[in-house]
């Protein structure tokens, strides 16, 4: 008997919900909860419908300790899958530990008022976490999440020492629309209008946003123009792996894309600061959410596909060797098993994963955890299981010197 509380009702909550409900031998009782309750009840709806499973569903503003108290006063979960938006992390922390509730998310915690993702805050949760007999899992999407799943797999199976790691992020969709984020828009700007950084041989190198652009080839896809972006695995990989000499992230955008982000960010709609507008004061970026299409919306119409993985190079008994692990996942496959595209639909199931392996016990401890800190194998034969087919390539020219 498991009891799971999922947070938030967006694109992400939706695939969630819809994997939770496949593995009902392991989630017993579902219980969906968003700040807007009818998304829940139309994500149920769904389910009722394509399940025959009914779920339950409700009403939290997670931004406040004492509302996501009362919702596991009145639920009794075991484990709570956060996928609401990284500003409500720490909140549902504090509410884990207030009332014994095991946490996973997505996406690390950021401030409101600052766009800036780094582990620290939610890492000083550790001695709370482990005192208290309770595991925090983060940062369990695809990346972060499956990402730091392949490495580990990588240092476990196929290295001695992992030297260099490229991860590699390319969406080669098209939903037709001029200009869309496939997850919170938000989040998603925040996110790519930061400046670059990487790691290299124990110092952090700061770029400017896409100032490094490469051509990389994608498996079943082709060439794709991408960019190095900061991303916020890197921070805990390098510590989990410290044989890393270098580690990067790359992610594509198409000219078309970028060029309507240079234009928001000109004319100030990228802006987090807030601004007075008719005697009401609003933030430019959230503004800009409410007219940009809702990721959630985008599926029908989103042919392509995804590719993420890892690129390593390393050694492996005294030899160097180059290896590549990723997985693809078309837009249409995932709109036609969950109503949503492929982004939300790699982060969904994940998460579902890493809770089942928490519920299961094939996860274990207490504290806080980034997922490459235990053991891959159950979850990445879940991957395939659950719709996410994973793929290898050893020995083979991974783009990068
Ligand atoms: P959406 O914006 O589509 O959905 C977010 C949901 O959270 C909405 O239902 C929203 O409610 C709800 N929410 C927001 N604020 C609160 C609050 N204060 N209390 C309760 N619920 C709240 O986002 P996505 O589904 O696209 O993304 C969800 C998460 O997944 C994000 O944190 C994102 O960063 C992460 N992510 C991680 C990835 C990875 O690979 N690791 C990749 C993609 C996303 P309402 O409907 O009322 O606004």
């Amino acid at each position: 008997m498991s009891k799971v509380i999922i947070v938030g009702a967006g694109g992400v909550g939706r695939v969630v919900a819809f994997k939770c409900a496949q593995a009902k031998e392991v989630f017993t009782e579902i219980i969906l909860a968003s700040r807007t309750k009818e998304k829940c009840d139309n994500i149920a709806a769904d389910i009722q419908r394509q399940y025959g499973l009914s779920i339950k569903t409700d009403q939290v503003d997670a931004d406040h300790v004492e509302e996501v108290v009362r919702l596991f006063k009145k639920h009794e979960p075991q484990l709570v899958i956060n996928v609401a938006l990284p500003y409500q992390d720490l909140s549902i922390m504090d509410a884990c530990l207030q009332q014994g509730v095991h946490y996973l998310d997505t996406a690390n915690y950021e401030p409101p008022d600052e766009a800036k993702f780094e582990y620290s805050w939610q890492w000083a949760y550790q001695d709370r976490f482990k005192n208290a007999g309770l595991i925090a899992v983060l940062g369990c999407g695809f990346d972060p999440g499956v990402t730091g799943v392949f490495t580990c797999h990588a240092a476990k199976q196929h290295f001695d020492e992992i030297h260099y790691l490229d991860i590699v992020d390319c969406n080669a969709g098209d939903h037709g629309k001029p200009f869309a984020t496939n997850f919170n828009p938000e989040i998603n700007i925040r996110e790519i209008t930061q400046n670059g950084q990487y790691y290299e041989n124990g110092n952090w190198i700061q770029t400017k946003p896409h100032e490094i652009g490469k051509v990389l080839n994608y498996p079943n896809i082709g060439p794709r123009q991408s960019y190095l972006i900061y991303h916020e695995e890197l921070e805990s990989l390098v510590k989990n792996f410290p044989s890393i000499k270098r580690a990067r992230f790359w992610m594509t955008f198409g000219e078309e894309y970028l060029t309507h982000l240079r234009v928001i960010q000109n004319i100030g709609m990228a802006s987090i600061e807030p601004i007075e507008y008719e005697g009401k004061k609003i933030i430019p970026l959230q503004f800009l959410k409410a007219v940009l299409p809702d990721p959630g919306d985008l599926g029908e119409s989103y042919e392509g596909e995804t590719s993420i993985g890892c690129r390593v190079k390393g050694l492996k008994d005294g030899l160097e060797k180059t290896y590549y692990i990723y997985n693809n996942c078309k837009h249409q496959d995932a709109f036609h098993e969950t109503g949503t595209q492929a982004v939300s639909f790699t982060t969904g199931v994940p998460a579902m994963i890493g809770a089942k392996m928490v519920l299961t016990g094939k996860w274990s401890g207490a504290g806080v955890f980034n997922v490459e800190e235990f053991d891959p194998d159950p979850f990445l034969d879940d991957l395939k299981t659950y719709g996410l087919p994973w793929h290898e390539l050893e020995n083979v020219d991974l783009e990068f010197e």
